[in-house]
């Protein structure tokens, strides 16, 4: 089953004159949904109530819930979303001067199982559907004092983006439509932990968005023990970032979870640089937010800022534009994946 947000704006089309209404409804009803983010039928006041009583015989209009939320003391704000299954997943709103910028999920769970990760603890259990992607955003923005709009998105939440794209752009689409929630996609980015056939697949998307890539390592062995089912190696991933770089004429970010003693040593810096000190990149380094169930599994354990910084600095000297993610949220779950951990589920024992 479906929902009104699961959508396009041609089968919304289709389903309003299904139902004997015009086209011009189905923009209405389309604007009821993503501008003004009703809840209930009875809201779109400016449909026939026969019409409105049609469609939602055949569609709930949403069918995700705000389950739970955390609110941090520097504002971060974490959603955990009810799905229609009894599943859950998170969002976080990070609101930063002038900018609030959103992080959404893709998949319960993530099939990628890297060894930091909270999200990819028990693998994946299922795709998220476009409506249930897109719902988030509703969600997030029914949260923001007056006033405040959301100004980002970023697909880091839980998941593999690449591995539910059939979701994902149609998802992105309404996020970014000006009919829709009308999101600049110059201010939307999506990460993935590198799968050089999808990134080809999401180059051909129109718009362009921005692209991050999680590497963690450039070296194919120790690449391997933090992302334990890649199946690219990083000659390949890069290759593909860079192909991506070179259509869409936007600048790629890698991404790197600092571990210490696993990818933070010297030698690991020297080796990045080898492999991308001469590429158009930012390195986007990211000290680990500490999952108490895995650092007691797997030793785990975050750096100092004494040891991101001599990092950050090995790359800079090998001409590599840095930046140091600053931990947001911390006195709460503050790691993706954290918050649906600690929620009462069978299946997460
Ligand atoms: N699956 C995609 C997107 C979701 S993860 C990907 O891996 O890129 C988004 C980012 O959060 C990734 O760079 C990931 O490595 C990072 N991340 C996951 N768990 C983390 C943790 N506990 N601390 C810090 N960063 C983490
Ligand atoms: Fe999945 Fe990304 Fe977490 Fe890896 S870091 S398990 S790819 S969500």
């Amino acid at each position: 089953m479906q929902a009104l947000t699961d959508l396009t704006d041609a089968e919304l089309s289709q389903l309003v004159a299904e139902n004997g209404g015009k086209a011009f409804q189905a923009r209405q009803a389309s604007h009821w949904l993503w501008k003004h983010g009703v809840q209930e039928y009875a809201e779109m006041r400016n449909l026939p109530a026969s019409l409105r009583t049609a469609i939602g015989n055949r569609l709930p209009l949403r069918r995700t819930t705000i389950a739970k939320s955390e609110l941090a003391t520097d504002g971060t704000e974490k959603l955990l979303i009810g799905l229609h299954d009894g599943e859950h997943v998170e969002c976080v709103i990070i609101p930063e001067g002038e900018r609030t910028t959103l992080c959404i999920s893709t998949q319960v769970g993530c099939p990628v199982r890297c060894v930091f990760c909270a999200s990819g603890m028990f693998g994946v259990r299922r795709n998220l559907s476009v409506g249930e992607i897109a719902e988030q955003v509703l969600h997030a923005r029914s949260r923001l004092e007056a006033g405040r709009r959301l100004t980002n998105l970023v697909v880091m939440g839980m998941g593999e983006p690449m591995l539910n794209l059939d979701a994902l752009l149609p998802a992105l689409q309404r996020i970014h439509d000006g009919n829709g929630l009308d999101m600049g996609a110059r201010r939307i980015t999506v990460s993935t932990s590198g799968y050089p056939r999808q990134m080809e697949q999401f180059a051909a998307a129109d718009p362009s968005y921005n692209l991050a890539v999680s590497l963690h390592a450039a070296d194919d062995t120790l690449r391997k023990q933090l992302v334990p089912t890649a199946a690219h190696p990083v000659q390949e991933i890069v290759l593909a970032a860079h192909r991506y770089f070179g259509q869409k004429g936007r600048e790629v970010t890698y991404e790197v979870v600092l571990l210490e003693g696993r990818n933070d040593r010297p030698q690991d810096a020297i080796t990045m640089v080898e492999v991308l000190g001469a590429l158009p990149c930012t390195v986007n380094l990211i000290p680990w937010n500490p999952v108490e169930e895995i650092a007691a599994r797997e030793g785990l354990r975050r750096p100092s800022a004494q040891r991101v910084d001599s990092f950050a600095d090995a790359l800079r000297r090998g001409g590599l534009k840095v930046t140091v993610r600053r931990q947001r949220g911390a006195d709460r779950s503050a790691a993706c994946g954290q918050l649906r951990l600690r929620q009462a589920d069978p299946a997460n024992g």
